[in-house]
């Protein structure tokens, strides 16, 4: 109390004096602790698709074609040998996938762990290590790359597995072919909201197939980190439901 007092009339006196009172750093709020997701090892729903379970590569291809050579390794795969698609297309999807960061302590920014979450091959939600940063920004882990940054910092540090569990509602458009309404994307990094509903802007990646109409694959980016991926599946959404009322049951 005696301290508290004494640095109150000093400061007090300071004011009086017409010196202009040093500038308080903002207090920095304190990383919000993100424990294990609680989707992670969630099993597929029964009318899932399930993209990739561990064992084999079958669903993926290279984008160019070739066959996918990511290494498999305890029931996931590990970026490398280039970008890779699933042979599932979709328009409105839910999506759960798990990804393990690298750990490269001698490495920053975009060369720390970089990979990529691509719906449609159209649309990159960014894969980083991310962890401990005090504001995401639009590169960032978690961001609509170049869109949108992550609501909050999310991560988990490397070498934990991480999940990310998606909305996403494709473009709408007129019959003359015209885009009524942009797609939009809600993303939980390990059960946190992070990107809530928001409209994406257009496509952020290198698109396989620029028209929007058309569905798109899942696209894992290799970026040359050893980022990897376990438990991926698809729920093709309808994109929308019933507009009569059945009413209770008797
Ligand atoms: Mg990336």
């Amino acid at each position: 109390m005696a301290l508290t007092t004494a640095r109150a009339l000093a400061l007090l006196l300071t004011a009086c004096a017409g010196a202009p009172l040093a500038a308080q750093p903002a207090a920095q709020p304190p990383p919000i602790p993100v424990p294990a997701s609680p989707t992670l090892s969630m099993p597929p729903p029964a009318d899932a698709v399930v993209l990739f379970g561990g064992a084999d590569l079958s669903n993926w291809a290279r984008t160019d074609g070739a066959p996918a050579t990511w290494r498999l390794a305890e029931g996931a795969m590990v970026a490398g040998g280039g970008d890779i698609m699933s042979q599932e297309k979709f328009q409105d999807v839910q999506l759960h996938l798990e990804w393990m960061e690298p750990d490269m302590p001698q490495a920053s920014g975009q060369g720390r762990g970089n990979s990529g979450v691509m719906l449609q091959a159209r649309y990159e939600v960014q894969v980083l290590d991310s962890y401990g940063i005090d504001e995401p920004g639009t590169g960032d882990c978690g961001a609509l790359y170049g869109q949108y940054a992550a609501l909050v910092n999310a991560c988990r540090p490397p070498l934990e597995w991480q999940t990310y569990d998606m909305v996403f509602r494709a473009p709408r458009f007129n019959p003359d072919g015209t885009q009524a309404e942009p797609a939009r994307l809600t993303v939980l990094q390990n059960g946190i909201v992070i990107l809530n509903n928001v409209l994406v802007k257009g496509i952020n990646c290198g698109p396989l197939d620029p028209d929007l109409k058309n569905p798109g694959p899942l696209v894992l980016q290799d970026h040359g980190c050893p980022v990897e991926y376990r438990n991926i599946w698809i729920v093709h959404l309808p994109e929308s439901g019933s507009d009569a009322y059945e009413g209770h049951r008797q």
